[in-house]
């Protein structure tokens, strides 16, 4: 079974993971992201959102609304409401997934703190009309949620340095991995000190525990996605006994992980420096796949194609389409794995008060109609393509 994503891990970060510790790991991890992106600063966390939860605690904010997608991973706004603030959800534009500006600039108000910036599947953010805002109101922060889009760039700028600062996920569906792990980016001095701080007073160090059982899940994740033997992982999957490692959410709770409170272990670390090196090149191979797809789907009316957009990272290649159930099984038997990332539209979520799509007209809509397509190895791309066009002239004849 070909699987909807796959972490690019390979012997070089298991060797890397069972060297033996050294003191500086973590702050090795941190000034080559540092570099990488091109940022002063790097402060890295057990996850994303423990990040983010931080970052907005080390901005001094505090029961303020934080303005965020509306139509984005639902971890966001579980952290800013963790940090004690009011996440205030935007739709998203009609043409591609990002949220819509205009309607950030109208939901400000005196309470307004900050605004998380998202390019979500690696689509830079209109950094024009960002500025517009950060000028217009500039005791606002920026914080760029660059998840998908590690260093993605808008007409040459890249995201990242686009704020006050930027927040990475790290889990192994992102474009590089630290097995699990978050970090964040700044230029700006006296914040990352205030933030290593935080973490200090907040986060314990990773026990050993934790440390053997990230070894151990990176050891089965080395293995699990491969594709004689992720057919059984998707059994496994289907049948809900690995929830616990595959499950990120309940619709009806705005919680954090149990232990997001305890740092990222020095494995970790030593697999993000790993990682990074392999960074161009993932995310080269991934902007030659969406070329490749967008020219051989093109021509299906069925399908809504992503746009091709210089400087945007394809973490994901989504596609949308009426009836998404109808491919994913039609892949399944074909022996392939459709994901649908981001299901779901937060403000319609019950923890977050089951508000009327009407309200969110876009974000609605993509949650119902998006897949993406496996975008990670170009030698599947060919078999993806013509199961595409297969699925859609069965659904003609149906
Ligand atoms: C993955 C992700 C994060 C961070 O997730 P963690 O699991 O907390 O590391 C933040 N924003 C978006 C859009 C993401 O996809």
């Amino acid at each position: 079974m070909i699987p909807r994503f796959k972490p690019d891990i390979g012997w070089r970060e298991i060797a890397a993971a069972m060297t033996l510790p050294r003191p500086d790991d973590i702050e090795r991890f941190e000034n080559e992201f540092s570099l990488k992106m091109g940022q002063k600063h790097a402060v890295a966390f057990p996850y994303g959102r423990t990040g983010l939860m931080l970052l907005l605690e080390a901005m001094g904010l505090k029961d303020q609304e934080i303005i965020c997608p509306a139509y984005t991973c639902v971890v966001v706004p579980h952290a800013i409401v963790a940090s004690g603030n009011i996440p205030i959800f935007i739709d998203s534009q009609a043409d591609d997934y990002n949220m819509d500006l205009e309607l950030v600039r109208k939901s400000i108000n005196k309470k307004t703190g900050a605004i998380v910036a998202t390019s979500l599947f690696g689509y830079p953010i209109d950094l024009n009309e960002l500025d517009k805002i950060r000028s217009d109101y500039p005791h606002i922060k920026i914080i760029q949620d660059c998840a998908h889009s590690f260093a993605a760039e808008w007409k040459g700028r890249a995201v990242q340095k686009e704020g006050s600062a930027a927040v990475f996920g790290l889990n192994i569906s992102k474009l590089i991995t630290s097995v699990f792990g978050g970090i964040v980016t700044t230029d700006d001095h006296e914040l990352a000190l205030k933030l290593k701080e935080l973490r200090k007073k907040r986060t314990s160090p990773a026990s050993i525990r934790k440390s053997i059982k990230r070894f151990l899940y990176l050891i089965a994740v080395s293995i699990a996605f491969k594709e004689i033997i992720y057919g059984l992982v998707n059994i496994l999957e289907r049948s809900g006994l690995i929830d616990r490692f595959t499950k990120y959410y309940d619709p009806g709770k705005i919680d954090m992980p149990y232990d997001y409170l305890m740092g990222l272990s020095k494995m970790e670390a030593r697999v993000g420096i790993v990682q990074l090196k392999k960074y161009d090149n993932i995310v080269t191979r991934r902007r030659k796949i969406a070329v490749y797809y967008n020219k051989n789907l093109g021509n299906i009316h069925q399908l809504i194609l992503p746009k091709i957009v210089e400087g945007a990272t394809y973490s994901h290649y989504v596609v949308r389409v009426s009836n998404p159930n109808i491919y994913i099984i039609n892949y399944l038997r074909a022996g392939i794995q459709l994901g649908r990332l981001i299901e779901y539209n937060i403000p319609e979520m019950p923890a977050y008060g089951s508000r009327n799509q009407k309200e969110y007209p876009n974000s609605s809509r993509f949650a119902r109609t998006v897949i993406n397509l496996p975008n990670y190895s170009t030698k599947i791309t060919a078999k993806i393509a013509k199961q595409l066009v297969c699925t859609v002239e069965g659904n003609v004849v149906n």
